[in-house]
């Protein structure tokens, strides 16, 4: 038994080392297993169940975020483990090792495929939407949440609203594929007696699901980040002032800095150029942030809108 529990020991040794070899500086740890960690080792022949649950979480449970305050570690401990609110920390981590962050990811979408945080939307989803795109894209668009569309595909913005997400995506000279797209609650919002239509994610439900998206930032570690729409921007940035005065203003989020701008579903439902030209001067902005080459034809789009 004590063998088993010091092969076990080695093995999770091993297993952090090379992380930290990958680069990797942060390991989520579910409370009960942190709460087991900080108890002292009475002596060699302690329980091996104690290492049980160093795996990092349930998979049902999104992880602890990477950088948040915990009691348990040692302040020593903690300068390493934590930033402060909207400091940057992955920025200033080494670079991920390719594999191992997307070994990471991989994971990650497992555990979210599995989710049942919220027993009403995983009852009445028919798949968790997940996110798409590049993961190591330095652009990454966030929006709400997943309509019957998105739903139905198990991919993010394929409706109409979605599709005029691409062609936005496209006029930058990007294409869909370079990008990454998520949104922050990963299931769609029931409509229980409805048989079409669209609500809007609860607080209680976008604040259970957000860690997905959390853990989506640090391991994709985007340059920028485009919120779209007020949901998204209030699910993001709690409630500020609104879309109309936001959009176009620099934020930053998790240390990354953040466009916020209008929900393509906003242009469909008001076809004014205006509007339209306000959307794109946002992605004007962002292209400039990411010195991405910017043609004479680009920035006039829409020039007397
Ligand atoms: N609206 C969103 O916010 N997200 C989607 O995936 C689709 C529509």
């Amino acid at each position: 038994m004590a063998d088993d529990y010091e092969k076990l020991l080695d093995a999770t040794i091993q297993h952090l080392e090379e992380l930290k070899s990958c680069g990797v500086r942060h390991v989520a740890v579910a409370p009960e297993t942190l709460a087991a960690l900080a108890k002292p080792i009475t002596g060699r022949d302690a329980p091996p169940g104690r290492l049980e649950k160093v795996s990092p979480h349930k998979s049902d449970e999104p992880a602890a975020r990477p950088y948040q305050k915990t009691t348990s570690a040692p302040a020593a401990e903690q300068t390493t483990l934590l930033a402060l609110p909207g400091e940057t920390v992955a920025s200033q981590d080494p670079p991920l090792d390719p594999q191992a962050k997307a070994v990471a990811f991989a994971a990650l979408r497992e555990r979210a495929l599995a989710c049942v945080k919220c027993a009403h939307l995983a009852s009445s989803r028919k798949n968790v939407v997940f996110g798409v795109g590049n993961i190591d894209a330095q652009i990454m668009f966030i929006g709400e949440a997943p309509g019957a569309d998105e739903d139905e595909q198990g991919e993010p913005f394929v409706g109409k609203a979605g599709q005029l997400l691409t062609k936005i995506i496209q006029a930058t000279g990007l294409k869909r594929a370079d990008v990454y797209i998520a949104n922050i609650l990963k299931c769609r919002p029931d409509t229980p007696g409805q048989t079409a239509g669209n609500r809007k994610p609860t607080s209680d439900e976008m604040a259970t699901c957000i860690p997905y998206l959390h853990e989506q930032i640090d391991l994709i570690r985007p340059k920028v980040i485009v919120a779209l729409g007020a949901t998204a921007v209030e699910g993001l940035l709690g409630k500020t002032i609104g879309i109309t005065k936001l959009r176009g203003t620099w934020k930053t989020y998790r240390g990354t800095p953040l466009m916020p701008t209008y929900h393509p579903a906003y242009l469909l439902r008001n076809q004014a150029m205006s509007e339209k030209r306000k959307v794109w001067e946002d992605m004007l902005a962002v292209m400039e942030k990411l010195e991405m080459p910017i043609s004479d034809k680009q920035r006039n789009y829409f020039l007397k809108a």
